[in-house]
């Protein structure tokens, strides 16, 4: 049998991502996992918000100038409304000094260019069984099996929400502006994206209570248009809704330990973090990033799974993750709360940060993977 030096375990997003990466430094990569994306992988119908940091990791792979142009769309402003008139907070690419705010991706092409990309790579192999290796990447998702298996802790806490995801066609042009309602205690946001209809599309995340969202996965396409057209106030135009629903169940949760003896945990196998803030895919790109650097920048005499080695990656990306799951969780919680002290305290708190453009300057470089 072939000897390699890593083993990735898992082909989402993350684990196609890490066997490019580091097979493009000339490691022996073995990825267990399916060749090709699944149905499920295809047919993702959410739009990731994506930052520069992610992008520029996808342009190093290859990945992003492959992409069909009608895959991604920038993001030149944004508008997020609270739950009282006039509250409103406004980012804009413009006043921050940077091409784009970030650019929404279609989820299932950028599962399927990944898994392109990857027939070109000639140092991965893709396995059906594992494989030893000097360093066992697990990049299995939110229900990784291996890690229960390496003893870690991973207790997710359930938010007692569902994300809707969906694809819906505006009346009115979106512009490239993204939108997000906080409406208390539901999230919803509408990211532009070119599909199904070039600038008049939208990527739906509807963030809900359990009984509210399955209420509006069952009920009839009209419906859910009338609840989703109440919610969102005409500010995009009138919406219509293209194709299935799909949810998830939202949780925060973070791995610990997060390395071992020859292993090291990526994405969301590693932490999950609510989608309102869009950063969990950002998040496992750069634990991809982080962990490709500290391999790429070893002694020669250290192996892949060096534990000295996999120690850096630690100090790399715990204070990161930590804090965006500390961020999204203390947001969810001001901002989903029904309590009228927190409803007066968010409305006048995003206006005064609207007011305060040094501190939305620091907030969007964080976002933007700075
Ligand atoms: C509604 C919603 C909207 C979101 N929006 C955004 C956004 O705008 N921006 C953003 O950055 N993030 C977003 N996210 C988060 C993003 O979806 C995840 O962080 C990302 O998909 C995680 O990728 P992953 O590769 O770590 O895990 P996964 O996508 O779960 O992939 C894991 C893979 O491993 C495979 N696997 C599992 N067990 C095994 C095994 N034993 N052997 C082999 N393979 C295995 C699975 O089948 C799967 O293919 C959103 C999430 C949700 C729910």
């Amino acid at each position: 049998m072939q000897n390699f030096d890593v083993l990735v375990r898992g082909s989402g997003c993350v684990g196609r991502s890490l066997a490019l990466a580091l097979g493009a430094q000339g490691l022996r990569v073995a990825l267990l996992g399916a060749a090709e994306p699944s149905p499920a992988q295809r047919d993702d119908v959410r739009s990731y918000a994506l930052n520069a940091a992610s992008v520029q990791l996808l342009r190093e792979l290859k990945v992003w100038d492959a992409m069909p142009a009608d895959a991604f769309t920038p993001v030149y402003d944004m508008k997020i409304k609270g739950d009282s008139a006039g509250a409103l907070l406004e980012f804009s690419s413009w006043a921050q000094g940077v091409d784009e705010l970030a650019f929404i991706v279609d989820a299932g092409v950028l599962e399927q260019q990944l898994a392109a990309a990857l027939r070109y790579a000639p140092h991965v192999q893709q396995v059906s069984a594992p494989v030893p290796a000097a360093l066992t990447a697990v990049c299995e998702g939110r229900d990784s099996a291996f890690r229960q298996s390496l003893g870690v802790t991973f207790t997710p806490h359930s938010y007692g929400h569902r994300a809707i995801a969906a694809r819906l066609v505006a009346s009115e042009p979106h512009q490239g502006v993204a939108r997000q309602w906080f409406r208390s205690p539901d999230i919803l946001a509408l990211l532009p994206i070119a599909k199904p209809e070039a600038g008049a599309s939208y990527g739906l995340v509807w963030s809900l209570p359990e009984a509210r969202a399955a209420e509006l996965l069952a009920a009839p396409a009209s419906e859910f248009e009338a609840a989703l057209n109440e919610a969102s106030q005409g500010d995009a135009g009138a919406l219509r809704l293209v194709g299935e629903r799909s949810s998830w169940p939202l949780a925060l949760a973070r791995a610990e330990p997060l390395i071992g003896p020859g292993w090291a945990l990526l994405g969301d196998a590693a932490h999950l973090v609510h989608p309102l803030a869009g950063q969990g895919l950002n998040l496992g790109l750069a634990d991809v990033a982080a962990l490709a650097a500290v391999i790429r920048a070893r002694e020669a005499w250290r192996s892949p799974g060096d534990e000295k080695l996999l120690r850096r990656y630690v100090r790399a990306r715990q204070a990161d993750t930590w804090a965006m799951g500390e961020l999204t969780d203390g947001l969810l919680k001001v901002f989903a709360s029904e309590a009228a002290p927190l409803r007066t305290l968010r409305n006048t708190g995003m206006n005064a940060l609207n007011a305060l453009p040094p501190l939305k300057r620091w907030l969007t470089r964080h976002a933007l993977g700075l």
